[in-house]
């Protein structure tokens, strides 16, 4: 273990003589950092650097650094460390790079067991290279499968990029389609547990749409044991018709109720993290008096938090529906896109200045674009909506959804921040001087 300590080491004292050197938006940072980023990949590739995820230390794989965001979906984290208890079993469908995987084998530590199930190929070698770096490998299962509604197998799409698009039955409809898939095996979670004596504690579904398969092969498994915490994330926008009138039947016959987590208004309408409760027992106290505790402390609310009937009141419909409900508004529709004149970018939610005039550009999208944020005014949790990961962006003040940030932009940065321009309001620089 005395190289991933060195590494860290030489990790901190580069990005020391590196600050000292140059600003991190200096040309010969950009230049250098894809070079440092190769060997660092090449040093650490079986022992991984270190991140803090949500406060928690994790060593992963360099190459997926830039997609492991530091704080990542609150409101589930608090329902695992409500209800998860040493020794407990854990099934995560649709793992990914394992970041709910890494979470869970802690929280059940020493003698816990998981079993992830992550279908592309290069997704779960990743994943159990995260699970080999930090000495989970003997208590988490990695099946490189699908759960459905039936066994058998079915073909997986977008599958070249390890973190990232892939998808069953068909391509990404918002990537390059890609020609032809690989098949995957698929099984069902009834059969799987069924087979193996399982009776897990907690099940995170993660499928990109295909909720009510993996609902629908489950039945037993969840109708057997309300004890069982089910979270599930709700794709509606990527339903066909019928289907929520089938999850309605399906939750029916499971015996248990959505409720949403992630603030959203309906959780069989509006995307989001659902708990399905079961439909007689008073759940999510617990969690409840934990949300309560952190919102006491200070810690994991926002700094402005206002009902979603204050923001209502507040926002225009369109604001509210991106600031707070995570829509995209149509490219080219925002006069900002066009806003040249020098001044501030504030967020519509709060006022807090997010962006400066000279740090925007011209990005092709459609949406106002930026290479930098104010300092300290953005904060950033891994989406992974629309078949894709990407990196969400939101104002550090009142959490207000902004858009999202990808590698691709100008320099000084390399970055592009997309952002909706509803979801600002333009102050000319000379407004603020004769006020
Ligand atoms: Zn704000």
């Amino acid at each position: 273990m005395a190289l991933p300590g060195g590494l860290d080491r030489l990790h901190r004292v580069v990005s020391a003589v590196a600050n000292r050197l140059a600003a991190p938006e200096s040309v010969f940072r950009r230049l250098l950092s894809p070079v440092y980023g190769a060997a660092l990949r090449l040093l650490a590739r079986d022992t991984g650097i270190e991140v803090v995820v949500n406060g928690e230390r994790f060593r992963i794989d360099p190459g997926v650094r830039a997609a492991v965001p530091s704080t990542y979906e609150p409101e589930v984290l608090r329902i695992l460390r409500a209800r998860l208890r040493p020794g407990a079993c854990v099934v995560d469908v649709g793992a990914n790079i394992g970041l709910w995987v890494l979470h869970a084998a802690r929280l059940t530590a020493p003698a816990g067991r998981v079993i992830a199930f992550e279908p592309n190929p290069a997704t779960a070698g990743v994943l159990r290279r995260h699970l080999r770096m930090n000495g989970f490998d003997a208590r988490v299962v990695v099946e490189t499968a699908a759960l459905a509604a039936k066994p058998g197998t079915a073909r997986l799409y977008g599958v070249a990029e390890a973190a990232g698009t892939s998808r069953l039955h068909e391509g990404n409809p918002e990537g390059a389609r890609p020609a032809s898939g690989v098949a995957v095996p698929v099984t069902t979670l009834d059969e799987y547990c069924a087979a193996r004596a399982l009776r897990p504690s907690l099940v995170l579904i993660d499928v990109e749409g295909l909720e009510g398969d993996v609902l629908e092969g489950a039945t037993r498994t969840i109708g057997s044991n309300p004890e069982l915490t089910v979270i599930v994330e709700m794709h509606p926008t990527l339903w066909g018709a019928g289907e929520e009138d089938r999850l309605r039947d399906l939750l029916g016959r499971l015996g248990r109720t959505a409720r949403g987590i992630s603030g959203q208004d309906d959780p069989l309408r509006s995307y989001g993290q659902v708990v399905l409760e079961p439909a007689d027992g008073a759940s999510g106290d617990e969690e409840q008096v934990m949300a309560e505790t952190e919102k006491s402390q200070g810690s994991g609310a926002f700094p402005v938090s206002k009902t979603e009937g204050e923001w209502r009141a507040q926002l225009t419909p369109e604001q509210f529906a991106v600031l707070r409900q995570h829509a995209t508004e149509r490219p080219g529709s925002c006069a900002l896109l066009h806003e040249k004149r020098p001044g501030t970018f504030k967020c519509a939610g709060c006022g807090q200045p997010l962006f400066v005039a000279h740090r925007k550009f011209e990005s092709g999208t459609g949406w106002p674009s930026f290479f930098a944020p104010v300092e300290g005014s953005i904060g950033t949790t891994e989406d992974r909506s629309h078949f894709m990961v990407r990196t969400e962006v939101h104002c550090s003040r009142c959490g207000g959804h902004l858009g999202h940030v990808f590698p691709d932009g100008p320099p000084p940065t390399g970055l592009r921040y997309c952002i909706n321009g509803v979801a600002l309001e333009f102050e000319p620089a000379g407004d603020a001087i004769s006020r």
